[in-house]
C-alpha cells in the first residue's frame, strides 16, 4: 500500500473514531431510556432487556470498535496496516474501504467463519 492510501485510511479511521466518541458521549450523558421510549424503533429492544443492559451493551460494542481502530492506527505507524493477520498477504483495498478495521483478507475470513459455524 502506498503512502497516499495509508494517509487516506488514517484519516478515515480517525474520523470514524471521533464519531464514535461523540456518539458514546451522547449515550452516556443523555437519558437513553427516555430516548428509547420516545423512538418507537427501539421499543422491542427496551422490552427485551433492562435499560441498563442496553446502555452497557452499546458502550461495550463502541469501546471494542474504538480499540480496533486504535490498533489499526498503530499498524499504520508500524507499516503493517492492510496486511492480513492470517496469511500476511495484502488485504484488498476495496475490502478495507468497506471495513477499514478488517484484520483478515477475504480468504482467511471465509476460512475463519467456516470454523466458527
Ligand atoms: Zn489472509
Amino acid at each position: 500500500m502506498d503512502e497516499k492510501q495509508l494517509e487516506h485510511f488514517e484519516e478515515k479511521l480517525i474520523e470514524w473514531k471521533n464519531t464514535l466518541l461523540r456518539e458514546a458521549g451522547v449515550t452516556i450523558t443523555e437519558n437513553l431510556s427516555e430516548e428509547i421510549s420516545r423512538q418507537g424503533d427501539f421499543g422491542d429492544l427496551a422490552n427485551k432487556e433492562t435499560d441498563q443492559n442496553f446502555l452497557l451493551r452499546i458502550r461495550d460494542r463502541e469501546r471494542k470498535l474504538i480499540q480496533k481502530i486504535d490498533i489499526c492506527l498503530q499498524k499504520i505507524k508500524d507499516g503493517t496496516y492492510g496486511l492480513c493477520e492470517g496469511c500476511g498477504e495484502e488485504i484488498n483495498p476495496k475490502r478495507l474501504e468497506a471495513r477499514p478495521v478488517a484484520g483478515l483478507c477475504i480468504a482467511c475470513k471465509t476460512e475463519q467463519e467456516k470454523h466458527e459455524r
